[in-house]
C-alpha cells in the first residue's frame, strides 16, 4: 500500500493521505506537476495556498528563511499534531504552493501513515484537504473515495481522530517581542499556544497582517454539504423558518466539543443524503470554549442560511 503510494509520488502523482485532523491529497512539493495536479482534481483556485507536511523539524527548518526560537517552542510542545505555523519562506517552495505569498504553512501530521509516507518518500509532501473547492472536508477514507472516485489513489487510514482542520498561525518573532495572529481556528487553542510562549518570556503582540498576509482560503463559502445547511440561532423554531416541514433532516452534535469535531464532516455528509435540507439547532453551550469557536467557524462557512 504504501509502496504504491510512493510509487505514484514518485511519479509525479497525488495520494489521499489520511492525517489527524482531516485527509489530504498529497503531492511532493518539488514537483511543479504533482502541484499542479491538485489544484486541478480540487478544482481548487491558484490563490488558495497549501499547507506543506514534513516528518521531521530538520525538513520545516529547510523551508523556511528564519526558525524563530517560539517556533522550537511550539514544535516540542505540539508537534506532530493539529498546529499549522506560517512563517517567511525559504526559495527552496515553489510560488504555487503558497499562491505567491512570502510566507508558508507548515506542520507535522500526528498520524503513523501520514509520517512514514513522508519519511519513506523522502521529502514533504503539500497536501489542502482531500475534497472539491469549497466542499466538506473528509475524515474517512470512504469520504475521500466518494469525492474522486478511483481517480486519486488514497491509503486507508481509518477515521479521523481530530476531525477538524488545523489551527494555522502566524508568527513573526523580533527579539523576544512575538508578533502572533490565529489564522484559522482548530484543535489547538490560543490559550494553550499562548500560556507555553508566555511561560518562555514571550511578549505577545496581534500581529499587523497586511493584505498579503490574510488567509486567502478563508472564504465565506467553505465545508458546504450537497444540500443547504440551515442554522437555527438559539430561541428559533422550525415554526419561524419558511422551510416545509417535509423536506429538512435534522442533524445533532454531541455536546462534548471534542467528539462533535470529530463528528462534524461524517454527520454533513451523512445529513446530505435524501432530504432536501439539513437543519441544525444552535446550542447555548457553543460559546463556551474556543474548540466550539472553531467548529462553529465550519458551521456557519458550511451553512447556506443562518435564521
Ligand atoms: P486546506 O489544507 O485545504 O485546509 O487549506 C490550507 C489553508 O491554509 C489555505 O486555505 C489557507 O487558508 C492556509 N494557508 C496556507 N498557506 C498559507 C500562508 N502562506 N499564509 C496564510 N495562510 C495559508
Ligand atoms: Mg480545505
Amino acid at each position: 500500500m504504501l509502496k504504491k503510494a510512493i510509487e505514484l509520488l514518485k511519479n509525479d502523482d497525488v495520494v489521499g493521505m489520511p492525517t489527524e485532523t482531516v485527509y489530504g491529497i498529497a503531492g511532493s512539493i518539488y514537483s511543479e506537476i504533482a502541484l499542479q495536479k491538485i489544484f486541478k482534481i480540487k478544482e481548487r483556485p491558484f490563490f488558495d495556498p497549501l499547507i506543506i507536511h514534513v516528518s521531521n523539524i530538520e525538513e520545516a527548518k529547510t523551508l523556511v528563511k528564519n526558525w524563530p526560537k517560539s517556533a522550537d517552542i511550539l514544535t516540542d510542545k505540539f508537534w506532530p499534531g493539529p498546529l499549522t505555523l506560517v512563517l517567511e519562506k525559504s526559495n527552496k517552495v515553489n510560488d504555487l504552493i503558497t499562491s505567491g505569498l512570502p510566507t508558508v504553512a507548515i506542520r507535522m501530521p500526528n498520524h503513523p501513515i501520514a509520517l512514514n509516507l513522508i519519511k519513506k518518500f523522502g521529502s514533504p509532501l503539500a497536501a489542502p484537504s482531500a475534497n472539491k473547492f469549497k466542499k466538506t472536508s473528509p475524515t474517512t477514507f470512504q469520504h475521500v473515495k466518494d469525492e474522486f472516485l478511483d481517480n486519486v489513489y488514497v491509503l486507508d487510514g481509518g477515521s479521523c481522530s481530530v476531525g477538524l482542520e488545523s489551527t494555522i498561525l502566524f508568527l513573526h518573532e523580533n527579539e523576544n517581542v512575538l508578533e502572533v495572529e490565529v489564522l484559522r481556528k482548530g484543535f489547538i487553542q490560543y490559550s494553550e499556544i499562548e500560556k507555553i510562549l508566555v511561560e518562555n518570556g514571550f511578549k505577545l503582540k496581534k500581529a499587523k497582517l497586511g493584505n498579503s498576509i490574510l488567509v486567502p482560503g478563508n472564504m465565506k463559502n467553505h465545508y458546504m454539504p450537497k444540500k443547504p445547511l440551515v442554522i437555527l440561532k438559539e430561541g428559533k423554531a422550525l415554526k419561524d423558518i419558511k422551510i416545509n416541514f417535509n423536506t429538512y433532516v435534522e442533524m445533532t452534535l454531541s455536546n462534548s466539543p471534542e467528539i462533535a469535531a470529530r463528528q462534524l464532516y461524517s454527520q454533513l455528509r451523512i445529513s446530505s443524503q435524501g432530504k432536501e435540507h439539513i437543519i441544525i439547532f444552535k446550542e447555548m453551550n457553543w460559546h463556551a470554549g474556543e474548540l466550539w469557536e472553531a467548529i462553529l467557524d465550519r458551521l456557519l462557512k458550511a451553512a447556506s442560511e443562518v435564521c
